[in-house]
């Protein structure tokens, strides 16, 4: 009995020393499974809450394998997290890993790049991901996260800086299988980049699409991102993986929340802005019932709904000449 213990406690340190040489990360303690969409698209999914919860592992990452090479698509919210990403695709395929596209530059959806950048894929994002890259925001956020996400977030970790740009559109066959990247600008944030395994009718809309929790707003340009939205719910596709949220089949039903909640936002605070109601005032008398039991809504959705009031505001057109003397008069 007691070799028998002996040899196990072997067992173990073998496969922990393998385990260490394998990844030179954590292991983080959540269920990563890949989950099979078609012939050849996976996705991983997050849990529903806010960045800090579930180890950082709060958004989808995607990806779609053939013989001949993986595209990945994110890589989740922190170093470990795009580890651990990495095994869940070892576990499907030995495939060499070609190309990693960053649906946006946004923390929950790229710090997990260290690792894919360590085997030598090549990474791509948005060209306005540039305009993150260069704000102060990329490097107060990364401060931050090292605090609310310690130990998985790092003095080690840093962001990773693409190896390219995409503007415009790119379209390329890996293997027997058709891929469209479209750079849709700027939208849900500085620069998006969606993804359709046209062969297999799957699209991964990164943070177009939000599903089951209150979407972030941050500095998005609303307009644009609802023009997407409207677009989205008529694309003749399969299955479309969201950035938050379950993988569905009906674009109309898994954009609606987004939508919804993107327009009653704008609705409201444009409201506010034209009457010159002053933003606590407007935030108050709103009835946020229809959104205030999803995931995230205590967190975010002053915020979102200050942001937008401040960008409503600087496009703000006076309705009449009264309006416009009374305007000039208080800006
Ligand atoms: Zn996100």
């Amino acid at each position: 009995m007691r070799r028998l213990s002996r040899l196990l406690g072997l067992c173990i340190l073998i496969i922990a020393g393998i385990d260490a040489q394998a990844s030179s990360y954590p292991v983080v303690p959540v269920e990563m499974t890949p989950i099979r969409l078609s012939t050849h698209a996976y996705y991983v999914r997050g849990g529903s809450g806010i960045a800090t919860e579930n180890y950082g592992f709060i958004s989808n990452a995607a990806f779609v394998v053939t013989p001949q090479g993986v595209i990945v698509f994110d890589s989740l919210g922190t170093p470990a997290l795009g580890a651990q990403l990495l095994e869940t695709i070892r576990s499907v395929t030995d495939a060499p890993i070609r190309t990693i596209y960053i649906s946006h530059y946004h923390a929950d959806h790229m710090y997990g790049s260290q690792a894919f950048s360590e085997t030598g894929a090549e990474v791509v994002a948005s060209n306005g991901a540039q305009r993150y890259l260069e704000s102060e925001v990329a490097q107060q956020r990364l401060q931050e996260r090292r605090i609310s996400l310690s130990p998985w977030v790092d003095e080690q970790t840093r962001i990773v800086v693409p190896d390219r740009f995409l503007q415009g559109e790119e379209q390329f066959m890996l293997g027997s299988v058709n891929i469209r990247v479209i750079d849709i600008g700027s939208a849900h944030s500085e620069g998006d980049l969606i993804l359709f395994v046209e062969s297999d009718g799957v699209l991964f809309s990164g943070d177009i699409v939000f599903e089951d929790r209150i979407p972030f707003l941050g500095t998005s340009s609303s307009a644009a991102w609802l023009d997407v939205l409207t677009q989205m719910q008529e694309v003749d596709v399969q299955v479309i993986v969201p950035g938050h949220g379950s993988a569905a089949s009906d674009p109309r039903k898994i954009t609606s929340l987004t939508l919804n909640y993107l327009a009653f936002v704008r609705d409201v605070m444009q409201q506010a802005v034209d009457d010159w109601i002053p933003f606590d005032e407007a935030y108050a008398a709103v009835d946020w019932g229809d959104f205030i039991d999803y995931p995230a809504f205590l967190e975010a959705n002053r915020r979102n709904a200050y942001g937008i009031y401040l960008s409503l505001k600087q496009v703000y057109r006076p309705r009449n000449f009264a309006d416009a003397v009374f305007w000039n008069n208080h800006r």
